[in-house]
């Protein structure tokens, strides 16, 4: 054990990674169950690597997560960093919604350490359970100063995803994280290499903050299905929805006959973003069907929704969300 480890706050939110099982073998379990000093207990090494302060913030299966839990996420990890002697912060967190909390925290953190979020795709107690590795290695990831100034990172089976474009691509298997830009780096055992960084403005250079942002503006998303209805546009724009994200077929394409529907929308002041349900690729801006809905770029429709959300909040009008899609 090495004398001048750095301090690392772990910041647990429950999860698989905090989940128990009846038996090692069971398929069915209880997320959030184990509380953070019992996940540190499994993994002793740990202490090779830093100094690890634990807290509980959630306890919850992250099907359960909201905006406001998300923004309360948010507030704690700031103020953590925020402490001199916290040299980087680790998240536990369920993986069903993983991806969207660490966007948020990516656009809203104003901090150069590393944060990192992990979890597990098996519960603790399962047989080769993937949780005391994916901590190990995240704890490994925030200890080290080539994570400083990246931008919030998920580490999950030994590769550093940015949180700008990592999605839940696999329901069940270890490898469940991917990006269409590949991951930021891997680990080799407890050393991180890094082999390229994110391009797209975070943290620092985020115009967002969390000052003055008590809540997020409701946007929802509506995925696109071959002979789709106008009705759930209509359902979340009388639900009060402030903006809607439309994940459109391939290019984020619109069929010919919702066409009316969303001018309609527009026309009344609600914001239609359209990203691709593939989740990747760049959007042509010729595309020649969407009588001004704004583009995603590239960002998979969860991502569009957060940073339009942000975007509403922050009093953007329609030029500057699209702006927004071009630099983060
Ligand atoms: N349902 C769990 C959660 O998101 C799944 C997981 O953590 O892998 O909390």
């Amino acid at each position: 054990m090495s004398a001048d480890r750095p301090r690392i706050a772990l910041l647990a939110t429950g999860g698989t990674i905090a989940g128990a099982a009846a038996s090692r073998t069971a398929t069915g379990y209880q997320a959030g169950v184990i509380g953070p000093q019992a996940l540190l207990a499994a993994v002793p090494e740990l202490a090779d690597v830093a100094d690890v302060q634990a807290e509980q913030l959630f306890a919850i299966d992250s099907k359960n997560m909201s905006d406001a839990l998300m923004l309360q996420l948010a507030r704690r990890a700031s103020e953590l960093l925020a402490e001199s002697g916290v040299a980087g912060l680790v998240i536990t967190h369920g993986t069903d919604t993983l991806e969207e909390s660490a966007y948020l925290l990516h656009l809203l953190l104003k901090s150069a350490k590393p944060v990192v979020f992990t979890g597990a795709m098996r519960p603790g107690n399962a047989l080769s359970t993937d949780g005391p590795a994916n901590l190990y290695q995240a704890a490994c990831v925030a200890a080290s100063p080539a994570a400083a100034g990246l931008g919030v990172l998920v580490v999950m089976n030994g590769a550093i995803w940015s949180a700008r474009d990592v999605g839940k691509q696999d329901a069940a298997a270890l490898h469940a994280f991917g990006s269409p830009h590949g991951p930021l780096g891997r680990l080799a055992g407890s050393s991180p290499r890094f082999y390229r960084a994110p391009s797209r403005a975070h943290t620092l250079h985020s115009q967002f903050s969390l000052q003055r942002l008590h809540a997020l503006p409701p946007v929802g998303i509506v995925s696109a299905w071959a002979g789709m209805s106008a009705a759930p546009y209509e359902a979340l724009a009388a639900s009060g929805a402030r903006g809607i994200v439309h994940a459109g077929f391939g290019a984020a394409t619109v069929p010919d006959h919702l066409l009316p529907t969303l001018r309609s929308l527009r026309a009344r002041g609600l914001p239609i973003v359209r990203a691709s349900r593939t989740g990747a690729g760049p959007l042509p801006c010729t595309s020649d069907l969407q009588e001004g809905g704004l583009l995603a770029d590239d960002q998979n429709p969860l991502q569009a929704r957060l940073l339009l959300a942000l975007g509403l909040a922050h009093g953007a009008d329609t030029a500057g969300l699209q702006e927004l899609f071009m630099r983060y």
